[in-house]
């Protein structure tokens, strides 16, 4: 008997058009329960319908992805961000989510303040503290592949990312997302998993391609790169990870434009292969 208890599959592995209802249908009809959420596709459908279709196909979600994102060296920008975060964990409550999904954001166009955009969006984190609290839902910070550094997270290392875990001081409240994609190549990633230990709240999937042709969306299907998945989930059971191992596939050019439900399936065939 293949064991898939612990999969989910994130609604953005079916590309960014399918509408929110038939991400969740798809998963539903062929016996997925659990999903994480992309955030524009539940605006779109409205947060209270969104929790109503979760809710009818029984299904269960891990996070809520992306927020984040305030690292603006403008005052009013990085104050909007602030405050759009706070609705992004009112929006994770009202669906039931385990945790929020926060990248840190990028440098602006023009900017060199590298260290400026990292101690804003660190600053960010402690003002969403209390609101995470407020809310019940966690938030996981999620470092990216450093090649995202300029355009999408100055936090990019899972070391840093334990850094701010440590400087927080709020266990309760923060959490650390693992995704194979971006810390598979650390030479520290061994030791790092262990030293995340019980702050790890979330762990996707997926593969890195060997010819990769997008600094974004050309991530692979687990099996179809150069990752040893089953490697770093052992990494992550054995700092005490019990969670979902979340396939999370960012691929504009191939998965995306395939059939949801054949998406689905091959997900469901290499996760007991690979994952
Ligand atoms: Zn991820």
């Amino acid at each position: 008997m293949v064991d898939h208890s612990r999969l989910a599959i994130h609604q953005i592995t079916f590309g960014e058009e399918l509408p929110f209802r038939e991400c969740v249908e798809v998963l539903a009809r062929n016996g997925v329960t659990r999903t994480a959420v992309w955030r524009p596709k539940l605006q779109a459908v409205g947060v209270e319908d969104g929790a109503r279709i979760l809710r009818d196909c029984g299904m269960e979600v891990t996070g809520l992805a992306p927020a984040g994102l305030a690292t603006s060296p403008d005052p009013a920008a990085w104050r909007a961000a602030v405050d759009d975060n706070r609705r992004a964990l009112d929006e994770a409550a009202a669906i039931d989510a385990d945790h929020l999904v926060t990248i840190s954001g990028g440098l602006e166009q023009g900017s060199k303040d590298l260290e400026g955009a990292r101690n804003r969006m660190l600053e960010a984190l402690g003002r969403l503290v209390p609101e995470a609290r407020r809310t019940g839902v966690r938030i996981g910070i999620e470092p990216l592949h450093p090649m995202m550094c300029a355009g999408r997270a100055v936090l990019c290392t899972l070391r840093q990312a334990i850094d701010w875990c440590d400087e927080l001081d709020a266990d309760d409240a923060v959490g650390l997302v693992v995704d194979t994609y971006s810390v598979w190549w650390d030479p520290n990633v061994a030791r790092d998993i262990r030293r995340a230990g019980a702050r790890i709240c979330a762990f996707h999937v997926n593969d890195w391609l060997l010819d990769t042709r997008d600094l974004r969306l050309d991530r692979g299907m687990p099996g179809d790169g150069v990752i040893d998945i089953r490697n770093l989930r052992r990494l992550v059971d054995g700092a005490g990870y019990t969670g979902p191992c979340e396939v999370e596939v960012f691929s504009a050019r191939d998965w995306w434009q395939r059939n949801p439900g054949e998406v689905v399936r091959i997900v469901q065939q290499r996760f007991p292969k690979y994952v």
